[in-house]
């Protein structure tokens, strides 16, 4: 067996190849145009933020800032971490460069890297992208139906079928509190039925338990109050327009009373994309969000309504591949270049340019210097058209041009040589 490299990606880390960037670009091209359509402007923020942006906004109980986040100190003393997530980020953004200002909603998106301190495992990994859509300034629960609406979209445009939105409402500040009293009332008479992490969970984030997959724990899920029955007036309304909105729509959902997003700071609507099938509930979900009007007041400022998402993209990766894969648009060079001798690889170079102006594609294998390894990398890969130049015909300022069906040559004029094959492909 081959010794392993010395030098590794580190744990949970991929790198990207060339047959992957099809798919990255695929997924890039359809989220910009839907995003343009729909009026989203485009956000990069920084892949480092101030620690305290997540512990604040994203929650400290939560298993992303308890157990999963890359922290750093600087040389200065700052403590940073790789983010995690994407909206704490745009959130931060929307305040910091006044937003407020611009008319409302902002609707931003956003496609990059994110970092979790994830244990190894299928389709989890540490440092994994996510393109992400939130609409900043808007609390009508049309908003909430929208960005499903969109995400439901792009997976659809993506061609990733058995789509099923599962969506609840966890209510607000008004309704949450009373709710988690009664269901953390109900879990502490099986406190000691429950695994280990759910018991600590219990005194920091009980609604977190409704979201655990250990076995032990689901039959004592099964039986707990339910958040959409003990919703206040308002967030009960809110949830009803949204799943009337979604109708409309004709989006199939599910109400799913255990969907919780083990996120601080959701309200109201939590919504995820699903593939529902049985693969599709191993690899988890594609797309998870919710509205979040809560937020921008735990990071210091005063209440601004926010609705969003975020979509794995090597999850949807995952899902095209299944699902047949994409046919790559890449254009296969219909001419290539042979070259033998040193004088004419230097002309080569020139020529090869001039092909590319002319928006030519063309093939070449300069590493090679025998005409009968090139003469066959050309026909491996197709090509009507083999242009030879020799050491003679690069001192005559000519080239012969093969065509690999016929066989046939012909020696023509260095400098007209573009023009020439310009010619043939117009045919
Ligand atoms: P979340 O930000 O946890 O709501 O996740 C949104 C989507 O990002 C999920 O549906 C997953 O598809 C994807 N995702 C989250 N964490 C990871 C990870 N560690 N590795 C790969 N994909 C992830």
């Amino acid at each position: 067996m081959a010794r392993k490299p010395k030098f590794q990606t580190p744990t949970g880390m991929h790198d990207i190849l060339p047959k992957d960037q099809a798919y990255f670009r695929k997924i890039y091209n359809v989220v910009e145009n839907i995003a343009n359509f729909y009026g989203f402007g485009k956000i990069d923020t920084p892949i480092l933020e101030q620690s305290e942006l997540f512990s604040k906004g994203v929650g400290l109980d939560t298993d992303i800032v308890q157990k999963e986040m890359f922290n750093l100190k600087t040389r200065g003393g700052d403590h940073l971490s790789l983010r995690p997530e994407g909206t704490a980020p745009v959130v931060r953004a929307y305040i910091q460069k006044g937003m407020i200002n611009l008319p409302q909603p902002v609707k931003l998106w956003y496609f990059g890297p994110f970092f979790r301190y994830e244990k190894p495992q299928a389709g989890r990994f540490r440092q994994f992208w996510q393109f992400g859509l939130e609409i900043l300034g808007e609390k009508s629960p049309v908003i909430d139906a929208q960005i499903i609406q969109i995400f439901y979209n792009i997976l659809k445009d993506l061609r990733l079928k058995n789509l099923l939105v599962e969506i609840n409402s966890i209510g607000d500040s008004q309704c949450r509190p009373y709710y988690k009293k009664l269901l953390k009332n109900y879990l502490r008479s099986r406190e000691r039925l429950l695994c280990t992490d759910c018991q600590r969970r219990l005194k920091t984030n009980p609604l977190r338990i409704l979201d655990c997959k250990q076995e032990r724990c689901q039959s004592i899920i099964s039986q707990a109050p339910e958040s959409i029955d003990n919703l206040c007036d308002t967030c009960h309304q809110h949830f009803k327009e949204v799943l009337e909105f979604l109708d409309e729509a004709e989006i199939s959902y599910r109400l799913n009373p255990y969907l919780v997003r083990g996120l601080d700071y959701y309200t109201k609507t939590v919504f995820e994309i699903v593939e529902d099938s049985a693969e599709g509930k191993v690899l988890g979900a594609l797309v998870g969000g919710g509205r979040y009007d809560n937020l921008s007041k735990i990071l210091g400022r005063r209440d601004i309504p926010g609705t969003g998402g975020a979509a794995g993209i090597e999850r949807i990766i995952t899902s095209m591949k299944e699902t047949g894969g994409i046919v790559s648009r890449v254009t296969l060079p219909k001419i290539f270049l042979s070259q033998v001798g040193k004088l004419a690889k230097r002309k080569s170079l020139k020529l090869c340019e001039e092909f590319r102006k002319a928006k030519i594609s063309i093939a070449e294998s300069f590493g090679r210097d025998s005409l009968r390894a090139q003469l066959a990398r050309a026909n491996k890969l197709g090509v009507l058209y083999t242009l030879i130049l020799g050491h003679k015909e690069a001192i005559d300022g000519t080239i012969i041009v093969r065509n690999m069906k016929t066989g046939k040559q012909k020696t023509v004029k260095m400098d007209k040589v573009v023009k020439e094959m310009k010619k043939n492909f117009k045919k």
